[in-house]
């Protein structure tokens, strides 16, 4: 047995359900992909969604991811060409580079432009797709724009015909609202769907695991969109508006899962936003859950939240400050005081938890090597109001993002964003203090796959076959006669207005 072949069953064998997959391959064959290794993807809330939502349309659904065995089923071992269907979920750009390997790796051309009337029908959806399909649309017959529950009685059923007709299905998914058909570009932007009543469709694992990042724990959507008003934030834009699910929603979807697992992951872009997030958190220890929550906002982490949190186990809280400046948050739609952050880490050490992770960025418009300097003047006040506190640093360069009121600046070229980096770690370092310094070439890379057009894909299918790094990226470009560096520039043309994404700004 080869050694994928055991890190395959070893994974499945560790695999615990929380459902019965309710498809026996009546509709057809799907393979779900997730373009990034095992531990990822099953991290992805989207993907347990999707694989419940195919196998009860009758579809027998195997997973594949970029490994154990690239290119083959997790369940079966098959090879991606003998599916009917293959619907992929992208939320990272620069998974886009791992799209070919695992395609022509499973025996299906990577370009649409190479595939025939036999080869499996492709689709895929997410957050990258939704803010910019165009770099993958050379690589995907069908592009999914929004969230897919709205229409998935008729996505279903379109789909359904590829195990017949690749071109039935294609001619009947065109007709969806929310499907760009890249053959045939629309005359009109696609829009975005948006799902008005999320207590119907519940977003939760249906298998836990301890393979994944997030071991053994239990994940589930405790709303969609974000009220707040950060102006380099793609979620608030394209998950707009924010709808909390109700707490009896959330209870009824978690309870049954407490036999299987403790550990509950709250997720959601606003958490702290939940009307009854606290409650919610008080009857889930109460009944013997371990939480887990995403990043919550610095000024939601009131004692009594923190308490709660540690009495269930959580160790690590996470809160994004952005900026060491309160006047630069305020100018990036950010208007948290510089006492809240500092009452937040005194409540989170006072509760008893152990680590917290900081979050800040560089590159903001306007921003100044003072405000650079800010970031660790705000991490020694931490370190001085909390000092049981372990702080850890992440910094990462701004990335405008499409439909972002920033959709249109220019980042700074690469050298810039490592001097400006190294400001911030230089002056951390100084306190003792190590950053996790985000890098200036995969902001690069994410800004071009992020604001590029359809020139793109073939230069992810070329740099994919060649390894998937920046060196492979940048010289697919060349051949192209495509520079990344051009992305970084103020944009011209906006590929991404084939889609119509109407967020909390239109
Ligand atoms: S609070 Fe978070 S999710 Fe909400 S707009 Fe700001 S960055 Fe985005």
């Amino acid at each position: 047995m080869s050694p994928s072949q055991t890190d395959r069953r070893r994974l499945l064998a560790a695999e615990r359900y929380l459902w019965t997959p309710a498809g026996r391959g009546e509709t057809g064959h799907a393979a779900l992909i997730f373009p990034n290794s095992y531990a990822v993807g099953m991290s992805s809330l989207a993907l347990h969604t999707l694989w419940r939502l195919l196998s009860e349309a009758g579809w027998e659904v195997d997973r594949a991811f970029l490994d154990p065995q690239r290119g083959y089923s997790l369940e079966h071992e098959a090879r991606l060409s003998d599916f009917d269907l293959l619907a992929f979920t992208c939320a990272y750009e620069l998974d886009y580079l791992h799209l070919a390997p695992l395609l022509e790796g499973g025996g299906v051309p990577a370009l649409r432009a190479d595939r025939g009337p036999r080869d499996p029908l492709l689709i895929a959806g997410g957050p990258g797709v939704t803010q910019n399909p165009e770099p993958l649309a050379p690589l995907f017959d069908l592009l999914f724009i929004g969230e897919v529950e709205p229409v998935w009685e008729e996505l279903q059923a379109a789909l359904a015909r590829s195990a017949e007709s690749k071109q039935a299905a294609l001619e009947a998914a065109a007709e969806i609202p929310g499907v760009y058909r890249p053959d045939e570009p629309p005359e009109e932007p696609v829009t975005r769907q948006v799902l008005r009543e999320v207590n119907l469709f519940p977003s939760a694992s249906v298998v836990v695991t301890p393979e994944t990042e997030l071991s053994d724990m239990f994940l589930v959507e405790v709303g969609r969109g974000c009220p707040q008003t950060c102006e380099f934030c793609l979620a608030r834009q394209i998950y707009h508006p924010f709808r909390p699910r109700s707490r009896d929603n959330l209870l009824e979807t978690i309870r049954p899962a407490l036999a299987v697992t403790p550990r509950v992951g709250l997720l959601g872009a606003a958490l702290s936003d939940h009307p009854h997030l606290l409650e919610l958190c008080e009857t889930l220890v109460a009944e013997g859950a371990q939480v887990s929550t995403s990043s919550l906002r610095v000024d939601a982490l009131t004692p009594r939240l923190a308490q709660v949190l540690a009495a269930g186990g959580a160790r690590t809280l996470t809160l994004a400050p952005e900026t060491g400046n309160e006047s630069l948050r305020r100018r990036i739609g950010k208007p948290i005081a510089q006492e809240h952050i500092l009452a937040a880490a005194r409540a989170a050490e006072e509760a008893g938890i152990a680590t917290l992770k900081l979050y800040f960025m560089v590159a903001l418009p306007e921003e100044t090597e003072e405000d650079r300097l800010a970031i660790a003047e705000l991490v020694g006040e931490l370190r001085e109001v909390a000092p049981r506190l372990r702080l850890e640093v992440g910094v990462s360069p701004l990335v405008p993002k499409p439909h972002t009121p920033w959709e249109g600046l220019a980042m700074p070229p690469v050298a810039e964003i490592r001097r400006r980096s190294a400001q911030v770690r230089r002056a951390l370092g100084k306190l003792g203090i190590a950053s996790d310094i985000g890098s200036a070439r995969g902001g690069l890379v994410e800004t071009a796959l992020s604001r590029g057009g359809q020139e793109l894909g073939p230069v992810l299918v070329e740099a994919g076959r060649r390894g998937g790094d920046f060196a492979a990226l940048r010289g697919a470009c060349r051949e192209a006669g495509l520079r990344l560096e051009d992305y970084a520039e103020a944009p011209e043309g906006k590929p991404w207005k084939v889609v119509g994404v109407r967020g909390c700004r239109d």
